[in-house]
């Protein structure tokens, strides 16, 4: 399928090398999304990830509501930041259209409204450490809110990348601290077996981005994104999530995954 390039380990490892033969260094960052509460599947997210990550959580979902203890949880894990994922995690969109929480057909005002109340609820709950950067749900956000985020003091946004990757003009200007930095690999299947979606996809797209980085298409400086969601992996997800940072261990690099403060410093 043409939205789904593949690559085996042996060409992560050719892509790898042309990285380092330029002596430059291919950067990484781990996005997990959905969290509300301390869970089995959180525990073992914590267990397999070595490295630091961020945690997308729904401040404000009806049906699943921000649980307190996720706050001490969270501060004892030290490799994890939080980013906000939208409000209630609930589809505004108009019947038809694709799911999101922020389309630009709702009202600026109800969206302002809400993501405020959402982000001082989400610090009060989770402590200071949350950073201010939206992960709309379904990846989605429609122009007039993006642009009022830049006005509510957010620094920044998080969405998914389809393949193929190419350049993309920039929806608001690059003014610091303001970025955008995004997700590319999807490791669940979510139109098909809602498990995971393979070995070579999921390779496929990180050498296809790193590739299309290398090679100027699009930004190198921004770093490849793997998008995973833990409340639904499978054995074979886990798997590979554990088998990506052996491989990087193998070669000494796993610090190229990036704190997500990092890539969002607090001026
Ligand atoms: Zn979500």
């Amino acid at each position: 399928m043409a939205d789904k390039p593949v690559a085996d380990w042996d060409a992560l490892a050719r892509e790898w090398d042309l990285w380092r033969a330029d002596d430059r260094q291919p950067t990484l960052w781990w996005r997990d999304d959905d969290a509300v509460d301390v869970t089995p599947a959180l525990d073992e997210l914590r267990r397999v990830a070595r490295v630091p990550l961020a945690l997308a959580v729904i401040p404000m979902a009806l049906e699943r509501p921000l649980q307190e203890r996720l706050g001490p949880y969270l501060r004892n894990w030290g490799q994890v930041r939080v980013l906000q994922h939208g409000v209630g995690h609930l589809n505004h969109a108009p019947a038809g259209a694709k799911k999101s929480e922020f389309p630009a057909t709702r009202a600026l005002g109800e969206i302002e409204l809400a993501l405020t109340v959402a982000a001082t609820f989400l610090r009060d709950t989770l402590g200071p450490d949350v950073l201010p950067v939206l992960t709309p749900p379904w990846n989605r956000i429609g122009a007039p809110a993006l642009e009022l985020l830049l006005r509510l003091g957010f620094h920044g946004v998080s969405r998914f990348d389809a393949f193929p990757y190419v350049a993309k003009t920039p929806e608001l200007p690059r003014l610091p601290p303001f970025r955008e930095i995004n997700t590319q690999i999807d490791v669940i299947d979510w139109r098909g077996t809602r498990g995971f979606v393979g070995a070579e996809p999921a390779l496929g797209w990180l050498v296809a981005h790193l590739s299309a980085r290398r090679q100027g298409v699009v930004d190198p400086g921004l770093p490849t994104g793997i998008l995973t969601h833990h409340l639904v992996h499978d054995t074979a997800t886990w798997r590979f999530l554990e088998n990506l940072q052996d491989w990087l261990a193998r070669r000494g690099e796993l610090g190229v995954f990036q704190d997500p403060r990092a890539l969002w410093p607090l001026p």
